[in-house]
């Protein structure tokens, strides 16, 4: 089967060599993020299958949706989900991974059902659901305030719910 990866910018920023084989894809803000940083980075992948690409919206309504399920929103940035949109757009197409050592980015795609692997660590083997605990009151929320809507204090995250994968 044919292998995709999706690599995201820390990968690339590593400056580690990387033994992938196959198809390489990588959203066109990361490139355009590297390229400012040091365009030198990018000439690891030549030669190599390498793609730069803007995913569907298809797929970033679905990582949005379930993002906001898990309590992971706002944890991940803007290309964060670029990056877990493209793995569901290649979904088809062969043996998808994306390469990544964003525990929230993991997190999310291990409930979409897609694979994953660290740059340098190993990846997780638990999947998380976050919320929010006051500092103050101790009242707990599914989803994150910038203050405790009843007494004002700071909110913290909290795993909500553990399970093994
Ligand atoms: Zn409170």
């Amino acid at each position: 089967m044919k292998k995709i990866y999706i690599l995201d910018s820390s990968a690339i920023l590593s400056g580690k060599p990387l033994y992938l084989e196959g198809k390489i894809v990588i959203p066109e803000s990361i490139e355009r993020e590297v390229v400012k940083e040091d365009p030198k980075l990018l000439q690891i992948f030549l030669g190599r299958d390498v793609r730069y690409e803007k995913p569907s919206k298809k797929s970033l309504d679905e990582v949005n949706r379930v993002a906001e399920d898990l309590g992971e929103k706002e944890r991940l940035s803007d290309v964060d989900k670029e990056i877990i949109a493209l793995a569901l757009d290649h979904r088809e197409e062969g043996d998808v991974c994306i390469i990544t050592d964003d525990y929230s980015i993991q997190n999310v795609s291990s409930f979409l059902g897609l694979s994953y692997r660290g740059i340098s660590e190993k990846g997780i083997s638990e999947r998380f659901k976050w919320g929010y605990r006051c500092e103050g009151c101790k009242k707990f929320f599914k989803r994150p305030y910038s203050s405790c809507p009843v007494c004002g204090s700071k909110l913290k995250p909290v795993v909500r719910k553990r399970t093994r994968v």
